[in-house]
């Protein structure tokens, strides 16, 4: 019987004592994280620290080598999960966009609708226009992929995602990809989300979105969380020396 807890407890994100390991490589060296919902948490630290692969224990994208992952009152890494049914609650963005090259933007939105979601033709062209309202690219819903910015293109990931409903995004350095002024647009985007109330777990490299819009900002270096807390104090006022370092060589 997969453990339920519902979502009665405000908490859309649930991992105690994670690890992961890559053969000898110990990757994740216990975490424990609470994302409540409507909560938009920014994890940083650098390089090779293990964000991403704790990104991908939270979707199963990565099987977690011990330890639990709870996500929306669903225990993921329960072995009799649907993770399927999960993964359909979780919306992921990563840095390389990944839209499907031979499909226009509103297409690369209806096909996981349609396909997934089982929502008729008309349904979901309609959520995708909303969606790509919401993002700013009306105009551009016949464009394929190589007829966009990279900016825009990420905007059209964020809004497949969102054409989902899901319940909590998950980016992965969303702007890294992208040339320094097109990052702007998807930041306000992201922004946006977080002003409606998505809960999200951002991990990014910009200094300014997570003092501006994070709730709580988590430093991770070699595996473990270092230090978390506001980003006033883990950005503007950090206590330990790994998360000072970090900070000079980034900002
Ligand atoms: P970050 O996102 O903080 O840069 P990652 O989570 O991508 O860090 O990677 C952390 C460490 O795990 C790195 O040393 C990386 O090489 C290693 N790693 C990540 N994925 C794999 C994998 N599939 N197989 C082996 N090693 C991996
Ligand atoms: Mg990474």
């Amino acid at each position: 019987m997969v453990k339920e807890t519902g979502e009665a407890d405000g908490i859309a994100i649930h991992v105690a004592g994670l690890h992961k390991s890559f053969g000898a490589l110990e990757v994740l060296k216990g975490i424990d994280l609470t994302v409540r919902r409507g909560e938009v948490v920014c994890v940083i630290g650098p390089s090779g620290s293990g964000k991403s692969t704790l990104l991908r224990c939270v979707n199963l994208l990565e099987e977690p080598t011990s330890g639990s992952v709870t996500v929306a009152g669903t225990e993921v890494t329960d072995p009799d999960v649907d993770i399927d049914r999960v993964r359909r609650r979780i919306g992921m963005v990563f840095q390389a966009f990944n839209l499907f090259p031979h499909l226009t933007a509103l297409e690369n939105l209806t096909i996981a609708q349609r396909r997934v979601l089982r929502r008729d033709k008309a349904e979901a062209v309609r959520i995708g226009r909303d969606t790509l309202r919401r993002v700013g690219l009306s105009d551009k819903e016949s464009a394929y992929p190589a007829q966009l910015s990279g900016g825009q293109q990420q905007r059209v990931a964020i809004a497949r995602a969102l054409s989902m409903d899901p319940e909590l995004m998950l980016f992965d350095e969303p702007t890294s990809a992208l040339d320094p002024e097109l990052v702007g647009d998807v930041l306000a985007v992201m922004r946006a989300l977080a002003d409606e109330g998505m809960t999200m777990l951002v991990v990014t490299h910009e200094m300014s979105f997570a003092r501006e819009v994070a709730d709580r900002v988590v430093f991770m270096d070699d595996g473990v969380i270092v230090e978390e807390g506001g980003p006033e104090q883990v950005v503007s006022d950090p206590v330990h020396p790994r998360t000072r370092a970090f900070l000079t060589r980034v900002l």
